[in-house]
């Protein structure tokens, strides 16, 4: 094989670059909020930088304990911390593995005690079993990734071909190993091996480039949810609910297509708080939002715009009519309403709703219309519904 690298450049290349994206994991643990996770990413890092500094220098010291075991429990270590990491990242979300750190201590204790019975033969033993164990750990944690379901998909999907890359590098070690011993393979084990550690080096810069992209897209899509949704029912919230129905409103003018608004407001709700308490009555107002969420399709859009007031923006299709969507909605809120888990509400709600005609100039034209039609439906009794409206619009 024509191939030839200076093996301290390259083990000095790899420590260089682990101590890099280490110290750069180790600053975003810093500055945000001090996530466990992320220490952990940069100590594998560290713990690569160092096993591979130990296993480097037995080239030049005579001191086993030092190059091949502490080398080697290094190198090892740096898998499983980085395990660990993913482990406490998915824990934010999910709570799979239930006891973390007796698995991973034991883990590190029964490598550490094979490792000591065997780096004494022959350092290539130590170097299988090294590559041996990673492959594990790495085959782990795409099986961990895999059911991590919370996580977004994307940077999970290319770590888990990361590990899945590494684990095949570090078996394709293992085999290097085990041919030159079985004295079958005539290549050169030392630069198949130099091979495997230019890739590990890429690997392992590859993966620590994604994992901040993992954290970081789950906190972006945290932080939007939070920004848009209703806390209590995880409706859209006024503002993202005016946002869409602006959207649908656009859409809907320039297109020509049907489209309806309509308004609901819970009757005497201050009734309920003040008869069953408040916790009560937030009950009643997540059952609502169920019903709602089951009653309606997926491209309606639905807002918690007040304590007790729910809006809904509905493109048509010409399949069902407003007043039968409308009367749906009622029927449903009375009669699962009657009884919130265990307590008589009898909740009702009054609607108010308006189609989109030519009059209407913007989408705030519509809630406005709504609005008064939902009016009516209070004065004429509650738990009615109230379509379109006698009141002019304000002349633009
Ligand atoms: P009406 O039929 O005229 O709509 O009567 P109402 O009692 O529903 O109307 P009102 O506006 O007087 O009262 C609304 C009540 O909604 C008052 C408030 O305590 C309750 N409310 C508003 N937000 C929340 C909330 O987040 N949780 C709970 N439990 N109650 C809320
Ligand atoms: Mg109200
Ligand atoms: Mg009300």
């Amino acid at each position: 094989m024509g191939f030839s690298v200076h093996l301290p450049t390259l083990i000095m290349l790899s420590v260089a670059i682990n101590l890099m994206v280490g110290s750069l994991l180790w600053a975003i643990y810093y500055l945000r909020g001090r996530q466990h996770y992320f220490l952990l990413w940069a100590l594998a890092c560290g713990a690569f930088a160092t096993g591979s500094l130990l296993a480097g220098a037995r080239a030049f010291v005579d001191a086993p304990w030092f190059t091949v075991f502490m080398g080697h429990a290094f190198l090892g270590l740096s898998p499983l911390l980085l395990l660990a990491g993913l482990e406490r990242f998915a824990r934010g979300a999910t709570h799979r593995i239930q006891q973390p750190r007796y698995f991973f201590r034991v883990t590190l204790a029964g490598y550490l005690i094979v490792l000591f019975a065997v780096f004494q033969s022959d350092p290539l033993s130590a170097r299988l079993l090294t590559a041996l164990f990673s492959a594990i750990i790495f085959s782990f944690a795409i099986y961990c990734l895999a059911f991590s379901a919370s996580q977004p998909a994307l940077p999970r999907r290319i770590l888990q071909i990361l590990f899945a890359l590494h684990g095949m590098l570090m078996m394709v070690q293992c085999l290097v190993i085990a041919m030159n011993w079985m004295g079958i393979s005539q290549a050169n084990t030392d630069t198949v091996l130099r091979l495997v550690l230019i890739n590990h080096t890429l690997l392992a810069t590859a993966t620590v480039l994604v994992l901040p992209l993992l954290a970081f897209t789950r906190s972006e899509s945290q932080l939007r949810a939070l920004a848009e949704k209703d806390g209590l029912t995880e409706l859209l919230n006024h503002r993202s609910f005016f946002q869409e129905g602006i959207r649908v409103f656009e859409e809907a003018s320039t297109n020509g297509t049907p489209m309806a608004v309509l308004m609901l407001d819970l009757d005497y709700f201050k009734e309920v708080n003040d008869r069953w308490g408040h916790a009560a009555g937030d009950e009643a107002l997540q059952m609502v939002a169920r019903i709602l969420k089951n009653e309606l399709r997926n491209e309606d859009i639905i807002g918690r715009i007040g304590g007790e007031e729910f809006a809904v923006v509905l493109p048509l299709s010409g399949e069902e009519s407003v007043r039968a969507i409308t009367h749906r909605l009622l029927n449903a809120i009375s009669h699962e309403g009657a009884n919130v888990n265990g307590m008589p509400l009898n909740l009702s709600t009054s609607i108010g709703g308006i189609e989109l005609t030519e009059h209407h100039h913007s989408f705030s034209d519509l809630m406005l219309q709504a609005d008064s039609a939902l009016y009516r439906a209070k004065n004429k009794g509650r738990n009615r519904v109230e379509l379109g409206d006698l009141m002019p619009l304000p002349i633009q």
